[in-house]
């Protein structure tokens, strides 16, 4: 299991998550930022920091979000 960020990053990429993450899992693409699943040791420090919710872990992930979860693996090259 691990965090992951959904849909309301992309046009934001606030980056405070990146900030409080203390194994830097949290890296930046094009569109967004997403965490590296292996990486994550699921502290939960990231989730309140975002300002849109857009961090989610994966258990709770809204059904609108759903393939985030694999799309942060994507961009993680998993
Ligand atoms: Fe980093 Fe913790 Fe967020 Fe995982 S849950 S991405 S380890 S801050």
């Amino acid at each position: 299991m691990t965090y992951v960020i959904v849909e309301p990053c992309i046009g934001e990429k606030n980056s405070s998550c990146v900030d409080v993450c203390p194994v830097s899992c949290i890296y930046e693409a094009e569109e967004m930022y997403y965490i590296n699943p292996d990486e994550c040791i699921e502290c939960g420090a990231c989730e309140p920091e975002c300002p849109v919710n857009a961090i989610f872990h994966d258990s709770a992930v809204p059904d609108e979000g759903k393939s985030y979860t694999e799309k942060n693996r994507e961009l993680s090259g998993l």
